[in-house]
This record gives structure tokens, C-alpha cells and sequence, in this order.
């Protein structure tokens, strides 16, 4: 938990509450549909694909590839402890793009960030209530 976080913060609502409780038991869990059997994201009550409301919340691999990434300068409010952020967008085994946040010890260097590089998700608790989904990536591959 960061002591005395002051970001901004989701706020879960029922149709994405499952996503919630799954990253704060350290799990990424998306909706598959049982009708098409695509995976959605970002988290909703149904599938992206065919918009059945046939979905069951299951849990991903929390692996994936590196698809493009920026390194933000200016720290966000509440995240100055990890230096200047890495936003990534992640593409899941499962298909679907996530905008996450990519963990690198010290300082940020874009040549030593491959594209399509393995990365896998970790799990950072920001409050007691909020636990957030980030990815690292996976040295020697995987
Ligand atoms: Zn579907």
C-alpha cells in the first residue's frame, strides 16, 4: 500500500467489481463470453466482441507483449515514488489491449524498453480498497 495516497483512484461499480476484487487477490479477471469465447477488456459486464451478456469472469494468464509505451517526465499526482511513470499498452495472451502501467527499476531508458517484448502482470495496492493491475517485463522471455 502506498501510506498516504493521494491519486486518483477507479471506482468499481457492479458491472466491474469482479475485476476489482480480482486484482486484490493478486489475479487478473476479465469477462469471456460463452457464447463466442473472446475476452474483454476493459472490464464490463459483457462481451466486446458479439455484446452477449453471456460472460463469466475467469481468470487471464497476466501475460502478454509490450505493444507500444511512453515514458511521462512528470510524475502523476501520488505515483512520485515510482519516478517517472512508463504508460504501456499491453496486448493480453487473450487478445484484448490493456493501458496499464509498466514497472523499470531506476530511471527509464526507451532503448532498453524492447517492442513485443514478454510481459507479465503484477499487482500494486495503492489503498486498503484498491489494488492496481501493472505489468513488469519478463527477462530471457518466457
Ligand atoms: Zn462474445
Amino acid at each position: 500500500m502506498i501510506e498516504g495516497y493521494t491519486g486518483k483512484l477507479p471506482v468499481p461499480t457492479p458491472g466491474t467489481q469482479p475485476f476489482w476484487d480480482g486484482t486484490q487477490a493478486g489475479k487478473l479477471v476479465l469477462p469471456r463470453c460463452g457464447d463466442c469465447g473472446g475476452w474483454t477488456y476493459y472490464p464490463r459486464p459483457f462481451c466486446m466482441h458479439c455484446f452477449s451478456w453471456n460472460v463469466t469472469w475467469t481468470r487471464a494468464s497476466g501475460h502478454g507483449t509490450l505493444h507500444t509505451f511512453a515514458i511521462n517526465h512528470l510524475p502523476a499526482k501520488g505515483f512520485e515514488d515510482v519516478g517517472k511513470p512508463v504508460i504501456a499498452v499491453v496486448e493480453l495472451e487473450e487478445g484484448p489491449r490493456m493501458i496499464t502501467n509498466l514497472m523499470i527499476e531506476g530511471e527509464p531508458d526507451p532503448d532498453a524498453i524492447p517492442l513485443d517484448a514478454p510481459v507479465e502482470v503484477t499487482f500494486r495496492a495503492v489503498t486498503p480498497g484498491i489494488t492496481l493491475p501493472w505489468f513488469r517485463l519478463v527477462r530471457g522471455g518466457r
